[in-house]
């Protein structure tokens, strides 16, 4: 039998376990990059490890989320993050380079490789032919010290395209397309592998829109094939030595498979409040809009350039709406510029924004109250606009430009004749807002620039042969990380500072939590039912870390965030009787004995409340690997000793 696209370039990767669908399997990663959100913490974590270089092919450091500098913190992270790079063979795309995954897709994506990012949009290197996927911050530091990096092996979902998009019909209406038939849960444990003959009239840009947008999907990633397509646009960028053909064997077998034929496409929506939530423009044509917002990691391509140019060329922003355009990197700007697309875009009203993440991310242009803002994004969740009541409709960059111009919701079909939009044959190419490491035999001359804001990571000790400590805190059923590590406008810029964001653990259960629990230096937290659920924030498990928490013993866990705990080298046990739950009170005194022992060899764990006079008995359910990273001290140890 022949073998899927996904199931090839996952072979060639696979460093351990076997090809079993839902079966966990380790794979070697080729790629890494970080957003700056997300990549102090990820940098931080590295050191962690004492990895002197990267042992990837290639990392990249993208700054592109937070470049409104409101306050020291970003500047202190940006700068942290570019000296980080240099000494340790990274590297670093500065603020104004671009969108992490439209800068990578241009410059650093090659066809067959893996590439994990700390950004769900990773997959965006799909449409290069990649195995590209989001993962954790300390997922990405691991896999750049030379670590494995754990998927489940996913079931694999075959798209046939067929036909060719009619004109003003855009690549949006693809994914727009398959959100409206698998909806956002969808794609959950599965990659989607786009084949048929209707690949082949699709740009590498039009793909990477697709598999960018995947991640709505809920999928592990999504993929294309490598072609002469993808050749050429390699070879625009000056890059045709990455090249490499790839694609499914044509006897390949798919758990599933989505024919779509592009011929009957037409314009569409995702319209408020999810990515899944699709109509047809026709459907909504004349409502009237309030905001346009043409750019993000989604649709921010020369191409994607072009054709709002065309459209706006000569004509006037409507009066009612506010028209803003990011292109998606300097690249993409400068050809713009050159090209006089630019000039087009600025004389007809539009306002323009530096290439960044900007408003996707909510950093400014949020709507007026209630207001219509139609964005060519990924994600039109509530309030993520910056507006509780904004309501956001996720469109093509056509639909946006002829909207802005009428004021209404328009089908951009309306402008009748497209002419052909080609991408050049040579891009405009110029790295000098890339700076690369340097020599690894000069990298002790590099000073680590660390401002008040960036603090070390917490290091984990091995596990202890003892716990003797104090249960520091006790609390019920349904704790979300939210109430463990509170977000917040006050407390997000203080994520490269581990000691000062963890003054905030569990304040909104207990105050005092924090100080009780550094002066104990050494403690247990009792949990009820489901703890840890919701988000996935690492700093969740990497506070209670720092305060000294060495176990936490539950009812239940939510999944992530014991995944978190075990990362963080903190022993997650459940009450083998809930009713001892009942029994053990916040301050009393907590034994246990031969803990090496036991996590080595026994899914049961003996406890001694020493307060109270009475011996219990704690679960343990986990695997061997996650056995070994609690003895080790956590996950970037276990990788230490390992790599
Ligand atoms: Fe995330 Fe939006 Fe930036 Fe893309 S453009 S990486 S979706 S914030």
């Amino acid at each position: 039998m022949g073998l899927t696209l996904t199931e090839k370039i996952l072979r060639d990767h696979m460093v351990e376990g076997e090809s079993v669908k839902g079966q966990e399997i380790g794979i070697r990663i080729d790629q890494t990059l970080t957003q700056d959100a997300t990549g102090t913490m990820a940098y931080l974590e590295f050191e962690a490890m004492g990895v002197p270089r990267v042992k990837t092919e290639k990392s990249v450091a993208y700054i592109d989320h937070n470049t409104l500098q409101s306050g020291f913190e970003n500047a202190d992270d940006h700068r942290f993050i570019g000296s980080v790079c240099k000494k340790h063979g990274i590297y670093f795309s500065r603020p104004g380079n671009g969108i992490c995954h439209q800068v990578h897709l241009e410059r650093f994506g090659i066809p067959g490789k893996t590439l994990i990012g700390s950004d769900s949009h990773t997959p965006t290197g799909g449409g290069l032919g990649m195995i590209a996927m989001g993962a954790g911050g300390m997922d990405v530091a691991v896999a750049m010290g030379g670590g494995t990096y754990y998927i489940t092996y996913p079931k694999i979902v075959k798209v046939e395209l067929t036909g060719k998009l009619n004109p003003w019909v855009a690549a949006k209406d693809v994914i727009l397309e398959v959100l409206r038939i698998l909806s956002v849960k969808g794609g959950v444990g599965k990659v989607i592998e786009y084949c048929g003959e209707g690949v082949k009239s699709l740009s590498v840009p039009e793909r990477a829109t697709i598999t960018n947008m995947g991640a709505e999907l809920g999928a592990t990633t999504s993929i294309f094939p490598s072609d002469e397509i993808t050749r050429e646009f390699l070879r625009a960028q000056d890059r045709e030595a990455d090249y490499k053909p790839l694609s499914a064997d044509a006897d390949a077998e798919y758990d599933e498979i989505i024919e779509i034929n592009l011929s009957e496409l037409e314009p569409m929506a995702a319209c408020p409040h999810s990515p899944d939530n699709v109509k047809k423009i026709s459907e909504l044509a004349g409502m009237k809009i309030d905001q346009v917002c043409i750019g993000s990691c989604t649709n921010s391509s020369l191409l994607d350039m072009l054709k709002v140019a065309y459209i706006l060329d000569g004509k006037t922003v409507d009066p009612g709406v506010s028209l803003s355009i990011a292109p998606g990197s300097k690249q993409v700007l400068n050809m713009i510029a050159e090209n006089g697309a630019l000039s087009k875009m600025i004389d007809a009203g539009a306002r323009i924004l530096e290439s960044a993440c900007g408003p996707c991310i909510g950093m400014g242009q949020s709507p007026n109250s209630g207001g219509i803002s139609l964005r060519t994004f990924n994600r039109n969740f509530e309030g993520r606009s910056g507006t509780k009541d904004g309501q956001v409709y996720l469109v093509s960059p056509e639909v946006a430009a002829v909207s802005a111009i009428a004021g209404v919701m328009t089908d951009p079909r309306s402008l009748g004749d497209m002419p052909e939009f080609k991408l050049p044959e040579v891009f405009t190419i110029n790295d000098n807002m890339v700076v690369p490491p340097i020599e690894e035999e000069k990298m002790d001359t590099v000073e680590v620039l660390r401002g008040p804001n960036i603090k070390p990571f917490p290091v984990s000790e091995p596990l202890l042969d003892e716990i003797d400590a104090k249960c520091s805190l006790k609390v019920g059923d349904n704790i979300t990380t939210d109430h463990i590590m509170p977000a917040g406008a006050k407390i997000l810029p203080l994520r490269s500072n581990i000691p000062k964001i963890s003054e905030y653990c569990f304040a909104v259960c207990d105050e005092e939590f924090p100080k009780r629990a550094l002066d104990l230096k050494r403690s247990i937290i009792i949990g009820g039912s489901n703890y840890g659920q919701g988000s996935s924030r690492e700093h969740a498990a990497l506070a209670p870390l720092y305060l000294g928490v060495k176990a936490v013993l539950t009812k239940s866990f939510a999944r992530i965030h014991m995944a978190n705990l075990i990362n963080a080298g903190i022993l997650p046990m459940t009450f083998a009787n809930e009713a001892d739950y009942d029994k053990v009170d916040q301050m009393d005194d907590l034994y246990i004995a031969n803990v090496r022992e036991q996590v080595k060899n026994s899914d049961i764990i003996k406890i001694t409340d020493k307060t109270k006079g009475f011996e219990f008995e704690a679960k343990l359910d986990l695997s061997e690997r996650q056995r070994a990273m609690l003895l080790a001290g956590g996950l970037l140890n276990y990788t230490k000793e390992n790599a």
